[in-house]
């Protein structure tokens, strides 16, 4: 799980969070849904470690956040590929450092690009693929390193609305599958129902929770059938 305790934190003279603290429970996806400023992006990039709060501690699990770890995997709005490796070594570059060679690599590499719809596109550089391929390569990135975290800041609302619930079916299946525990920013109130175990509402006042929204996990169950994306037909 994901604890926030007693989060202050800003830019400057900016305060944006004042006393914030939540818990996710392990395993779930919890989304963060508010207006644009109140915060949410902040808590993210708390949650990965690229930022420490000004007071206050981030646990994963009980262990306190320090900086970046392998087993919390973040994903943005806009695409961030390497763009001088080709979208098969993007996908393969995780498990490169962390030293998962030959066929064990390849399969992983072959699964993901395969889930993601972008098997043919192995060999190409990003910069020769539209956008929403591009997103899906960084989905497959991130998916392929089975974090326990998963970190989304908005990682769908760039994409077409043939694409979006492509992408929002894969990560509910990933999370049949493997169960990680999910924080996941959107503005779309019907994505957060899609993918919602919880929805955190925020006000316009940065860092401030109006509603704490359980869903019951039956509603759940009838996801959990998916399996197929569907991507390529
Ligand atoms: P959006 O929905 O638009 O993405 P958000 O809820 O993710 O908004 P944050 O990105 O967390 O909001 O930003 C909260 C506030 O902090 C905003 O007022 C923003 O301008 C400010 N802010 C965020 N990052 C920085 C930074 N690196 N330097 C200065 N101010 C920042
Ligand atoms: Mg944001």
């Amino acid at each position: 799980s994901l604890a926030f305790k007693n989060i202050f934190h800003g830019y400057g003279g900016l305060e944006v969070l004042k006393d914030v603290s939540f818990k996710t429970e392990p395993g779930r996806i919890t989304v963060l849904l508010g207006p644009s400023g109140c915060g949410k992006s902040t808590l993210l990039k708390l949650a990965a470690g690229f930022e420490k709060p000004v007071m206050g501690s981030v646990c994963f699990n009980e262990s306190p956040v320090t900086g970046p770890g392998v087993e919390r995997g973040m994903m943005f709005q806009t695409p961030v590929l390497f763009d001088w490796l080709t979208v098969a070594g993007n996908v393969a570059f995780g498990l490169r450092q962390a030293g998962v060679r030959g066929k064990e690599q390849q399969d992983r590499v072959n699964r993901f690009m395969a889930l993601t719809g972008l098997a043919d596109f192995k060999d190409y550089y990003p910069g020769a693929l539209s956008g929403g391929m591009q997103q899906r390569a960084a989905l497959a990135r991130l998916l392929v390193m089975e974090p326990q975290c998963l970190l989304m800041d908005e990682p769908f609302s760039g994409l077409d609305a043939q694409l979006r619930p492509k992408m929002q079916e894969l990560v509910l299946s990933v999370w049949r599958d493997l169960r990680p525990t999910v924080l996941f920013v959107t503005h779309d109130v019907e994505e957060a129902l899609v993918l919602g175990h919880r929805i955190l509402v925020f006000s316009k006042r940065p860092g401030h929770i109006v509603k704490d929204i359980e869903r019951a996990l039956e509603k759940k169950d009838p996801l959990d059938q998916l399996t197929d994306p569907g991507f390529g037909k």
